[in-house]
């Protein structure tokens, strides 16, 4: 498939825009994906799109478009030796450069692209620069769920990579598409899970460098933001207030760029922190509801903060994205508090397996999933009036497709905590509709 067979040693960009070094164990010639050990011994099924090769491919054929060279030579990346046609390259290959130190735009990337935020000064961030005024793929041919968070062909970003777009991702306010934080240049500080306090805009769109702001934040945006990060990093629930959600805030406080709030003296931090999570019964549960602790504080729905633009008032967090996937390097690069990286998903392998039947749903794993989602609503024990209708919305993710299952829990009058009803209807996006 395309060049790559099983054994050869590759790089596989990951959800974070990130490349990783792996090794091609099994290869899907049908659905073009890859399952990939990585050097951490995991594996991981990877689409064709998101695999690059080591191997310099056929000698004297462009690696694009696997033809001969027309009427001019082929240009050689001068790092990978790839040969490429000048128009089979995006951006189109300019002749009068210099073309024996030229470098293609996957080398380029993989040198430039950071945890953090892009390279922003040197050689390789001006190539960067100059490779993101295009995009290597149609953004209008991408199929978008309702919310415009996913895509069917998971290309997202300058890089075409994967992504999850409340993993540190940030939404162009011109043209909806997706960026990493990693391939962004125009960051001052790392992203924590579920910002989107900022205004964006892409390279494309600016046809030149990015545009970024920081929108204004309150007291109840921030102890939100906070909460939803240490929930994703630790895959827990409920954080101690004066151990884990104030302190996170303090020892990050210059990253969260507060605008307004950033003079607050520290003292005074405590107030308005815990008084925003005490007067806003909607978002945030105390110990002291579920007889625990009442120093506790858990997030109601895990979802990130909404932005006032929002339509919705929460884009719910899929279930299954509670556990961020841990990219496979994540444990050597993990440092600070801002940047500690959740712990690995064992059920990712599964997740994106192609199944034996296709990309059909397996109703077994469907079930299983779900039950999973409603384990944890349940647990909260919630009123009768609070279950009635509940709706969940969960993505699942089969082969390269996404499956969208909406969650109907209905309550007929059983014990409190324990619907008697769950209705399931699952739905795939396709041909321009929702199919059941
Ligand atoms: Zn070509
Ligand atoms: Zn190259
Ligand atoms: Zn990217
Ligand atoms: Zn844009």
């Amino acid at each position: 498939m395309g060049g790559l067979s099983e054994g050869d040693d590759v790089l596989a960009r990951w959800s974070d825009g990130l490349l990783y070094l792996g090794n091609v164990k099994r290869v899907d010639g049908v659905k073009q994906c890859c399952l990939v050990r990585f050097e951490d011994n995991s594996e991981f099924w990877v689409l064709r799109k998101d695999i690059h090769s080591f191997s310099a491919g056929i000698e004297g054929v462009c690696c694009v478009c696997d033809a001969p060279p027309l009427k001019e030579p082929l240009v050689n990346c001068h790092k990978c030796r790839h040969g490429f046609h000048p128009q089979c390259h995006v951006p189109t290959i300019e002749l009068e450069a210099d073309c024996s130190s030229w470098i293609c735009r996957q080398c380029v990337f993989a040198v430039a692209t950071k945890r953090g935020g892009a390279m922003k000064r040197g050689r390789f961030a001006r190539l960067m620069q100059i490779m993101k005024l295009r995009l290597p793929y149609q953004l209008s041919e991408l199929d978008w769920d309702p919310q415009h968070l996913t895509n069917q062909q998971q290309c997202y970003c300058y890089c075409a990579g994967p992504g999850e777009w409340n993993l540190k991702m940030l939404q162009c306010g011109g043209c909806g598409q997706w960026f990493h934080e990693a391939c962004m240049q125009c960051l001052t500080k790392p992203l924590l899970y579920g910002d989107r306090f900022y205004q964006f805009e892409c390279s494309v769109c600016t046809k030149g460098p990015e545009t970024i702001e920081r929108l204004p934040m309150s007291w109840v945006d921030l102890a939100h933001l906070v909460l939803y990060h240490l929930s994703l990093c630790c895959k827990r629930k409920y954080f101690d207030f004066d151990h884990e959600i104030l302190s996170f805030a303090n020892e990050n406080w210059e990253s969260l760029l507060l605008g307004t709030l950033s003079d607050t003296p520290r003292q005074d931090r405590c107030k308005n922190l815990l008084d925003a999570l005490n007067s806003h019964k909607d978002r945030f549960v105390s110990g002291k509801e579920i007889k625990k602790k009442k120093c506790l504080f858990g997030l109601q729905v895990r979802a990130p903060p909404p932005l006032t633009s929002d339509l919705s008032p929460f884009i719910m967090d899929p279930p299954l994205g509670i556990s961020p996937k841990r990219s496979p390097l994540s444990a050597l690069c993990q440092k600070g508090a801002v940047d500690s990286g959740p712990r690995k998903s064992k059920r990712h392998v599964k997740e994106v397996q192609p199944s034996p039947q296709g990309a059909g749903a397996n109703p077994v794993d469907l079930m299983s999933f779900c039950r999973v989602g409603g384990t944890n609503r349940f647990g909260l024990k919630r009123t009768e009036d609070e279950l009635n209708g509940l709706v969940e919305n969960i993505t699942l993710q089969m082969g390269n497709k996404k499956m969208f299952m909406l969650v109907i829990l209905e309550w007929y009058g059983g014990p409190l905590g324990k619907p008697v009803a769950v209705h399931i209807i699952i739905l795939r996006w396709g041909g321009g509709g929702w199919v059941g």
